[in-house]
This record gives C-alpha cells, sequence and structure tokens, in this order.
C-alpha cells in the first residue's frame, strides 16, 4: 500500500485498500453503478449495449461488475458479452462454454481450433441432417 497511481484519471492517491482507482474515481463508478442497476430494475430484458447507452456507462465496466458478480445475469438473460475468443454470447467469465471448456481441459488452444469454433457458432441452428439420395 501508499502511493499508487489512478487506473481511472491517472492521478496520484493513497491507496489504503486493493482498490485501484482513487476514490473519486471510485465514487464516480458507484454512481454508474447505481444508474445500471436502476434501469436494469426496469429494463430486465435490457442488452448489454441498450443499458450503456442509456446510462452512459461503458461497456468494458458493466461487464466487470458481472464478472464481479455485482449484476446478476440470470436475473437479465439478455445481458450476454462477446466471448473474448470467439465472440459467442457469453454471461460468465471472459469465455463462453465451449471455450472455457477447452481451457479447463487444457487442450492446446490453435488458430485453427479457434476457427472451427467459430465457424460451429455461425451455424448454430443448422444442426439438420442433411439427406442425400
Ligand atoms: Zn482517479
Ligand atoms: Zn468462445
Amino acid at each position: 500500500m501508499g502511493l499508487a497511481n489512478c487506473k481511472g484519471c491517472g492521478r496520484l492517491y493513497n491507496q489504503q485498500t486493493h482498490l485501484d482507482v482513487c476514490p473519486q474515481c471510485r465514487m464516480e463508478e458507484e454512481r454508474q453503478f447505481y444508474a445500471v442497476r436502476d434501469y436494469l430494475r426496469e429494463h430486465r430484458r435490457s442488452t448489454i449495449y441498450e443499458l450503456s447507452d442509456s446510462t452512459e456507462t461503458p461497456v468494458s465496466l458493466i461487464i466487470k461488475w458481472i464478472r464481479e458478480g455485482r449484476i446478476s445475469t440470470s436475473d437479465h438473460p439478455e445481458l450476454h458479452y462477446p466471448c473474448e475468443s470467439c465472440g459467442a454470447p457469453t454471461l460468465e467469465g471472459k469465455y463462453c462454454k465451449p471455450c472455457k471448456d477447452r481451457l479447463t481441459k487444457g487442450f492446446e488452444q490453435t488458430k485453427q481450433e479457434l476457427t472451427e469454433h467459430r465457424n460451429s457458432e455461425q451455424q448454430r441452428g443448422a444442426y439438420y441432417h442433411r439427406r442425400k439420395d
């Protein structure tokens, strides 16, 4: 602990907790959080982009709150954001389920695998058996 540069505004501040922003930025973040929470209360099926626009809160900040568990995506099923690996809709963590499974299993992630996964995401809903005569 001691003096640190604020991640929000860059000012030097006396860091007394694990937070990486100064008290002013922290207050601003809280203010935005309450605006977001109020908006969600009235718009349960808002998307993350709608929410971001309406509350003037960066999408990255909203994603951070979702990851921290401050915003519950089970109450707001439309609040998904793109998987950092393949861009598929994700409701928790950094990656979608298939990517997370792959990562936890410890498979080597090659570009090839990522491309295949991305393609299969795009073809979602097209899992019909094609019949050839
Ligand atoms: Zn600051
Ligand atoms: Zn993914």
